[in-house]
């Protein structure tokens, strides 16, 4: 269950017209009216690519029937690619998880159908792309812009972590932004469900850079803690513009996490409150890491009531000042 790549391969922006596929192929949900027996067919004409995930392609789509036309992402996901019992467990996993979330900081579940071919997953569709491509634009970003970020996902992890589900792959690539430039949290495809209280799950996966020492160690299990130490990463991340246990080779990454092996470049300038919430995170025992209640009372977050909600539109490509 491990991913090779913490970017995966993003076939969007930049490319315009060259993203739409020449045919404007039309998707078909059929499905029959329970009562009547009556077939109804709905239509969506799908648009321009958005990206490619490990199985999944993820299209613009636009629902043909609504007035006005409803727009979403469509993950695409062949059933050749389903030949193993376990990449058919996985998904419906995923789509049970996600289908039962609703929180304004979660990618929109909207709907889940199938023809022969192919598996359709209709999503909010998140118009500014993730947090990746945004470092990759702007390098790194302020501290004030990555409180109003952090506060959003610590939203969405308050949620989640209270619905008693564990994400388990919090990166940028997985940090989406919507409509107003709200965060969302979306691709629950490591996400489980804690059955009990105290349990420890042991399934090795995660993102090379992103995942938790505990997780490597394999032989206590893990838990929710392995979401806030993906923070402390994605946090690290957005100030300094690279992940902080980066190196050329996956083994070597996973010896530098197991011996919390990293520091701040000294020509990067960031706040001691910055290197503190980093520091406080990124701690092995993962019964030490903040819980994040404790994160909103760190001083790198005072003041954060007062911040805006969400980002506006030109940080995606210039830093938001403080007024
Ligand atoms: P994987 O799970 O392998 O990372 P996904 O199939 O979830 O990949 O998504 C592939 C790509 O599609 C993402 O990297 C992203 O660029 C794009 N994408 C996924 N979901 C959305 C969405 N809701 N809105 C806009 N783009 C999306």
């Amino acid at each position: 269950q491990q991913k090779q790549s913490d970017q995966g391969q993003n076939n969007n922006n930049d490319q315009g017209v060259a993203n739409y596929p020449t045919e404007q192929k039309i998707i078909e949900e059929k499905t029959e009216n329970k009562v009547t027996g009556e077939k109804i067919i709905k239509k969506y004409s799908r648009g321009k690519l958005l990206g490619s995930g490990g199985f999944a392609k993820c299209y613009e789509v636009i629902a043909q029937d609504t007035d006005p036309k409803a727009i979403f992402a469509a993950k695409i996901i062949p059933k050749s690619t389903l030949t193993k019992s376990r990449q058919r467990v996985k998904l419906i996993s995923e789509i049970k998880i996600h289908k039962s979330l609703h929180h304004k900081n979660i990618v929109q579940f909207e709907h889940v159908f199938e023809d022969h071919d192919n598996v359709y997953i209709l999503l909010e569709l998140c118009p500014y792309q993730t947090l990746n491509e945004l470092i990759k634009r702007r390098k790194r970003i302020t501290e004030y812009e990555t409180q109003i970020y952090v506060m959003q996902i610590v939203n969405a992890l308050k949620y989640l972590h209270q619905n008693k589900i564990i994400h388990r792959d919090l990166k940028l690539g997985n940090l989406f932004l919507g409509d107003n430039m709200t965060l969302k949290i979306g691709d629950f495809g490591l996400a489980t469900k804690m059955e009990y209280e105290g349990e420890k799950k042991k399934t090795v996966c995660g993102t090379p850079n992103y995942i938790a020492p505990e997780i490597l160690e394999g032989k206590d299990g893990h838990s929710y803690e392995v979401d806030m130490w993906s923070l402390g990463v994605i946090i690290y991340t957005l100030l300094i513009g690279k992940p902080p246990f980066e190196t050329k080779d996956v083994r070597t990454t996973y010896k530098r996490i197991k011996m919390n092996n990293y520091c701040f470049p000294e020509q990067i300038q960031i706040s001691d409150n910055a290197k503190s919430i980093i520091t406080s995170i990124l701690n092995l025992n993962p019964q030490k890491r903040p819980t994040l209640d404790e994160l909103l009372e760190h001083p790198f977050m005072q003041g954060t009531a007062l911040n805006p909600e969400n980002l506006p539109i030109s940080s995606l490509v210039v830093p938001f000042q403080k007024s």
